[in-house]
């Protein structure tokens, strides 16, 4: 890795004494913060646009509205709000009435939910599934023995593309990603025109919540820490 690649979650400094935390703060010798004026120069350029302001401010707004006790200081706030009120709350902020819900099938029942929540708030939802189009695995130059289910005779493909190009057509004001795979999430983002935001990703294993693998890393998930991992997957 490159000396001047940002390392910012290796950060040495505590949160409280960091650059990026106030005006005299201190960072390593690779921090974006103190050593890179083009970062600010970024975010200026960004701001320009209206667009991207409005949505720069009112995220910040909601991120202070999901805690409680902001007047008792910074080590007794405490979150108030699950995902789904706040990504309902921004939307109504920028005046979002048409939402796209772009869902995995292996979360149907989930995004049935979410639609009828959204839609009960007075949203117009375009809810689109992955496998949309039901387009052939084969389309990829894939064959059986790269299928899920190996004995099917055909097998479609998560298509974000598609399910891109259908909110696009259907002129979403903003996209909810409700567990799309790793790389078909890339994919949508790439596709989308309107800004998106995600309510869960896939994790097959852990329930759709990746960070148990992290939070047991020192005991059930050690075998992370296996630099062999990855081959052994191949
Ligand atoms: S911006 Fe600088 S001070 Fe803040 S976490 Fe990154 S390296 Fe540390």
């Amino acid at each position: 890795m490159s000396s001047s690649s940002s390392t910012c979650a290796l950060c040495p400094f505590r949160l409280s004494e960091r650059a990026c935390r106030k005006p005299e703060g201190k960072g390593p010798e690779n921090c974006p913060t103190s050593r890179q004026s083009s970062v600010r120069a970024s975010l200026d350029e960004a701001l320009n646009d209206p667009r991207i302001f409005e949505f720069a401010r009112q995220a910040s707004l909601q991120e202070s509205s999901a805690y409680a006790d902001r007047d008792r200081g910074y080590d007794l706030v405490r979150g108030i709000k699950p995902r789904i009120a706040e990504t309902m709350e921004f939307a109504v902020r920028m005046n979002f009435s048409r939402l796209g819900l772009v869902f995995c099938m292996g979360l149907h029942k989930e995004a049935a939910i979410v639609h009828r929540i959204l839609d009960k708030h007075g949203f117009e939802v375009v809810s689109v599934i992955c496998k949309v189009g039901r387009v052939p695995k084969a389309e990829l130059e894939l064959g059986r023995k790269d299928q899920v289910d190996m004995q099917a005779e055909m097998e479609p493909m998560c298509n974000p593309i598609a399910q891109a190009a259908i909110v696009n057509q259907q002129k979403t004001d903003f996209n909810i990603l409700l567990g799309l795979c790793v790389g078909h999430d890339s994919l949508f983002m790439k596709q989308a025109e309107a800004m998106c935001t995600v309510l869960a990703v896939k994790d097959r294993l852990l329930g759709h919540n990746p960070l148990a693998a992290i939070y047991t890393y020192d005991s059930y998930s050690r075998y992370l820490k296996d630099p062999g991992l990855l081959k052994k997957d191949e």
